[in-house]
């Protein structure tokens, strides 16, 4: 099984679902019988809960490389920098092996940059304790790890003891209340390996549940939803615009529709950050993102906001 063979890109799968709590974290590598590949350096601390700076995100010169990157000519980033503000809504953009996803594994410290820094609340997150770090992030990404669980215990998972009252409103928020209520036990169906199978947008809306329910003050997204129906992907959008609602976002997008609203755009290319700014500017700019706009728009004749607009990143 690929999944064995290769058992830290698995971690790094099942890691990146982290719109679960630290709880929840802890017990994936209890359950994966494996422990998280960076440890808490010595000293590390607590990030204090009243930081001033929450929500906000830096990369000062960022250079990275994975550990078990083959050719090792150029490094998966160069000399990244950039500081998001919080409650900013920032989405990076660019061509497929660019680096986008790896800058969202920097962020919860999945991997350690090999040069420069990476603050969270304006701490360097080498010193801060995984645990509390993770605390602040919810992740909805590719893949949604459930547990063989009920739906309200997969819920709860990323906040122990919420009512049921707060998980139908998390749930309804998400746009999947009415879903769960179809389910042959509505909040009590078992799902998960064996359990009741939820389709691919129907697990990206529990993601998105969880998120609520976490209310981290920072939402990383990675996107998926090339493989949802125009009509999923719509109802999926409408949660996820809910869910980055008034918190720091972290876009990593492969649709025009998320980026064309954001407060700022990074387009990636080949591990560095050649262009930023808003959908306007960089349009205005006719550099990188505009060639890329311009290649999916032209693409898809039908879509100008959302639908199908194919795959800008
Ligand atoms: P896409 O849009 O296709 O998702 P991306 O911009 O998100 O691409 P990344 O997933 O960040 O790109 O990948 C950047 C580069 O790092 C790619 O060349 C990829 O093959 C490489 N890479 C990703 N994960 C690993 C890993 N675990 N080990 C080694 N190399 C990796």
């Amino acid at each position: 099984q690929a999944r064995l063979l290769f058992p830290l890109m698995a971690i790094m799968r099942v890691a990146l679902d982290l719109q679960t709590s630290g709880a929840l974290f802890a017990r994936i590598f209890e359950y994966l019988d494996l422990r998280p590949a960076i440890a808490d350096a010595p000293g590390a601390v607590p990030l204090p809960a009243a930081s001033p700076r929450l929500g906000e995100i830096e990369f000062d010169g960022v250079t990275f490389r994975y550990p078990d990157a083959r050719g090792e000519d150029r490094a998966t980033l160069e000399d990244v920098s950039f500081r998001v503000e919080p409650g900013q809504y920032a989405a990076f953009v660019g061509p497929s092996g660019a680096g986008k996803t790896t800058v969202s594994y920097l962020i919860p410290r999945f991997y350690e940059a090999s040069a420069g820094a990476v603050r969270f609340a304006g701490r360097d997150v080498r010193e801060l304790e995984r645990e509390s770090l993770v605390g602040h992030i919810g992740i909805v990404s590719q893949e949604t790890y459930l547990f063989h669980a009920t739906i309200a215990e997969n819920l709860r998972y990323a906040k122990a003891g919420a009512t049921q009252d707060e998980l139908e409103a998390a749930a309804r928020a998400a746009n999947i209340h009415e879903t769960i209520m179809s389910f042959p036990d509505g909040y009590d169906t078992v799902v998960g390996e064996r359990g009741y199978r939820l389709s691919g947008g129907e697990k990206q809306r529990i993601a998105i549940a969880r998120v609520l329910l976490k209310d981290p003050e920072v939402l990383v997204l990675d996107e998926a939803t090339s493989s949802l129906d125009t009509i999923s992907e719509r109802v999926v959008q409408k949660a996820l615009d809910t869910a980055a609602h008034g918190r720091t976002t972290i876009a990593i997008a492969h649709r025009l529709s998320t980026v064309v609203g954001a407060d700022v755009i990074y387009v990636v290319d080949h591990g560095r950050i050649v262009e930023h700014g808003t959908h306007a500017e960089l349009l205005a700019a006719g550099g990188a993102y505009a060639r890329l706009y311009l290649e999916q728009a032209g693409a898809s004749p039908n879509g100008s906001r959302g639908g199908s607009a194919g795959a800008a990143a």
